[in-house]
């Protein structure tokens, strides 16, 4: 790991033992028990609320609010990410997880080196009856003697830390296709908020369309990471390949947006809450910059789209991806919130353009991955005057950037098994070629009638305000 790296990363660490020092009264307490239970979270997106040890391999965890706040809603409990030691390997662990803020079944992930992750089977995590009900009751009891060492690591998914990021980073760091920066600091830790620009510079830019990407609004959302290595990876060996799709685009991608709720453990919120994803506060009479009750971070990546929506080098009709991960049943595939629709009598020539060219984005990407969502009838405009990214981006653009929040998911999403990492990366891949079909045919964007056929049921997706929200 290069040296500015291996600080940022101790710096963060340091954020993250003070802010466990340091955020609640009675952390001192909190310590000594969760010593006394054998659970512990004091490592990077560690999170846990209160725990019971029944009896000596059986432990009672409940789900914590982001920063402990009680104000928050019983949605945005969901992340959960603990040590567990004190046991004997090859006996029966029981963890029964409590106080849940969504009632889907699912198998949690565990691990012994927090990089070599398994997932539980189906045989060992079962739900109780009330979860047919809702959340009240609803309980998801671990019961294993799969733990071959102590401690094991255990997690509602696969994690993906700042370290994993800065790994990654200086895995792709060395190819001559890739500039790292940094747009500024968080807000709370003051940790560097990275900046990746992916591109063959010996392309004129007049020859290229820009592709924008951010990820981890919601700092729990791991599996959006994932994607987004896929899409990065597919490019880059694109690009070593010379293929003259990928030299035709440009990527701008900022990875990690709230970085201080990921090293706090917190799944929807930065240290103070907030919720970034309905926080791109905008002047509407200027709308190119965000006003200053926005995040830092959300500014911070505001500036690199403002130099894209004022850039008038590139070809136009750019794209944007917002990349989420969403609780959902089982089966649930991947899917994405397309806006309005294809009436005229609702909507206006640019609407339904924008509607257009996202279905056609969707329809490629269901081609290439096989495992995506159909769109819906209709995607609607209440976003226009809501305050997320793609508000922005209609704001300042309007149909000239697809502007879209792809949802990864967490369970089978579609296939016969539980999503592993490769799945979820393959759903990058799957983009980054889509990118290229998309990117080589303006004429086919605002065709009247694009086939949307292949895509799987659209079962179980929440409405775009209630997943952002
Ligand atoms: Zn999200």
């Amino acid at each position: 790991m290069p040296k500015t790296r291996l600080l940022t990363a101790l710096f963060c660490l340091l954020c993250l033992l003070s802010a466990s020092a340091c955020d609640d009264s009675d952390s001192a307490q909190t310590l000594e028990k969760e010593k006394y239970t054998g659970v512990s979270t004091d490592f990077e997106s560690g999170a846990i609320g209160r725990v019971v040890r029944n009896a000596p391999q059986n432990w009672d965890i409940y789900l914590a609010a982001d920063n402990g706040n009680a104000d928050l809603p019983d949605s945005y409990r969901n992340w959960w990410y603990i040590k567990v030691e004190d046991f004997n390997p090859g006996t029966e662990v029981k963890l029964t997880l409590k106080n849940r803020g969504w009632a889907y079944y699912y198998a949690p992930v565990f691990s012994y080196d927090k990089i070599t992750w398994q997932r539980f089977d189906e045989s060992e995590v079962t739900a109780s009856d009330a979860c047919d009900e809702g959340i009240e009751d609803c309980f998801l009891e671990i019961a294993t003697d799969r733990f071959v060492q102590s401690p094991v690591y255990v997690a509602r998914f696969y994690p993906y830390t700042t370290w994993d990021m800065y790994a990654y980073l200086d895995q792709i760091e060395a190819s001559p296709w890739t500039t790292i920066t940094t747009l500024g600091q968080t807000s709370g830790y003051g940790a560097d908020i990275p900046f990746i620009k992916i591109e063959d510079p010996s392309v004129d830019d007049s020859l290229k369309r820009a592709v924008w990407i951010h990820a981890r609004s919601h700092p729990a959302e791991t599996a959006s990471s994932y994607m987004l290595e896929g899409m990065i990876n597919q490019f880059l060996d694109d690009l070593d390949a010379g293929l003259d799709a990928a030299k035709h685009l440009v990527f701008f991608v900022a990875p990690m947006h709230n970085i201080d709720g990921v090293i706090k453990g917190n799944y929807r919120t930065d240290l103070f809450s907030r919720n970034f994803e309905v926080m791109w506060y905008r002047d509407d009479a200027d709308p190119l910059y965000l006003t200053d009750d926005s995040p830092v971070e959300c500014r911070l990546l505001n500036q690199k789209m403002a130099e894209l929506a004022q850039n008038t080098d590139y070809l136009s009709g750019m794209v944007g991806f917002n990349l989420h991960s969403s609780n959902s049943p089982v089966d649930t595939p991947a899917f994405a919130y397309p806006h309005f629709g294809d009436d005229p009598a609702t909507y206006t020539a640019e609407e339904i353009s924008l509607w257009k060219k996202s279905l056609y984005l969707i329809h490629l990407i269901t081609q290439e991955y096989g495992f995506f969502s159909a769109p819906p009838a209709e995607g609607g405009s209440s976003f226009v005057t809501k305050y997320y990214p793609e508000s922005w981006w209609w704001a300042n653009m309007g149909d000239d950037c697809l502007a879209i929040t792809i949802e990864t998911v967490y369970s089978k999403g579609g296939m016969d098994h539980w999503l592993t990492r490769d799945d979820i990366r393959d759903l990058g891949v799957a983009t980054t070629l889509a990118l290229y079909d998309y990117a080589a045919d303006p004429s086919a964007w605002g065709k009247k009638a694009i086939s949307v056929g292949g895509g799987l049921p659209r079962l179980g997706v929440p409405n775009e305000d209630a997943s952002k929200e």
